[in-house]
């Protein structure tokens, strides 16, 4: 193990532990040239850092480290059940990145990991062999922004750079990157594929200020999604998730109304909509670590899924979708 002596206060991460195994990879190298200041360790398995007991996930996250290492098996995941697939059967996803960039209070991740610091896979080619080999029989649809924002860590590690030409030569799978980000510079520096759709999570600016720390105002995701529209990306609109807690239930109608302001219904491929939920596992495991308000409220328990009583988001879903499909096809409107 050692540790580089110099630092420097525009540092990225907090420290760049790396796998052994990882240092020859391109993302390695790029990641050394560009963080010189950043102390490095290096580490036997990711897992002895990440996994490690007793680490406080909101601490963490005001001081991220990145953590580079090979991925070993699982490269692939089936989609879940509280996840929309969009009309696709073959519906999967893939991380090469864990954890975020971005802070938003209800994320699952707090519960899901036991570490807020940031694993970046380097082994890009065993990934696409994975992702090809799924393909090999029946077309895939594919999450590749899952469990993180990959556009809004771009400017530290460009995975889509290292999966644009794969992405593009393979029109069996069709990829969705979600992302919150405003980086539009994104869009003009690869030009789209039609098998590429970026889905664009948006929330009310209330929203947004209250829950999604570190995120873009609603005005600059606008923004961002008017730019890719203009290079011709395929848009995804994701309404999710979707409060229905005293005070913001309100913010729905002149938000929608918004949205259909600013974006023509044209240009973009579809809605996505779905409500706050969350495994019941992670819900309980982030109860017990974080005082927010948002864990605090009552909530249904159902099918191992935490969300608002199946009745009331039948009675809001219908209200809101009588509202959205005013300016889109309830057809193009897909719900979970
Ligand atoms: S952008 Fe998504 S993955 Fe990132 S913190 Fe927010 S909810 Fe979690």
């Amino acid at each position: 193990m050692y540790k580089s002596s110099k630092i420097s206060d525009k540092r990225l991460f907090n420290s760049i532990y790396i796998e052994e195994n990882a240092f020859e990879f391109p993302i390695t190298r790029e990641i050394l040239k560009n963080h010189s200041s950043t102390p490095i360790i290096k580490i036997r398995n990711y897992k002895d850092v990440f996994n490690r007991p007793k680490q406080n996930f909101s601490i963490q996250k005001h001081n991220q480290s990145l953590i580079l290492a090979v991925k070993k098996d699982n490269f692939l995941y089936k989609g879940p059940e509280v996840c929309q697939n969009f009309g696709h059967t073959n519906f999967c996803y893939t991380s090469f990145l864990l954890n975020c960039v971005f802070d938003c209070e209800y994320c699952y991740l707090q519960g899901m990991y036991p570490s807020a610091n940031l694993v970046a896979f380097v082994n890009t080619e065993q990934y696409k062999q994975a992702i090809k080999d799924a393909a090999s029989n029946k077309p895939i649809y594919l999450a590749a922004s899952y469990d993180t924002d990959l556009i809004a860590f771009h400017n530290a590690i460009p995975y889509m750079e290292y999966f644009y030409d794969f992405f593009k030569a393979n029109t069996d799978i069709t990829v969705e990157i979600r992302t919150k980000s405003g980086n539009e510079s994104f869009y003009r520096n690869y030009p789209p594929t039609e098998n590429v759709i970026i889905g664009f999570t948006l929330s009310p600016e209330g929203i947004i200020k209250k829950f999604e720390k570190h995120t873009p105002s609603l005005d600059i995701r606008l923004k961002a999604i008017r730019t890719a529209i203009s290079e011709g990306y395929k848009i995804r609109i994701c309404l999710d998730p979707i409060f229905i807690n005293p005070g913001t239930d309100a913010l729905y109608e002149p938000f929608f109304q918004y949205i259909f302001d600013k974006i023509h219904s044209d240009d973009i491929l579809d809605v996505g909509y779905g409500f706050f939920r969350m495994s019941h596992d992670f819900f309980k495991r982030i109860e017990k670590q974080n005082n927010s308000w948002l864990f605090a409220q009552d909530y249904s328990h159902y099918n191992d899924v935490v969300s608002y009583p199946l009745e009331t988001q039948e009675e809001i879903k219908s209200k809101h979708i009588d509202i959205l499909s005013k300016y889109i096809k309830k057809e193009r409107i897909f719900t979970l």
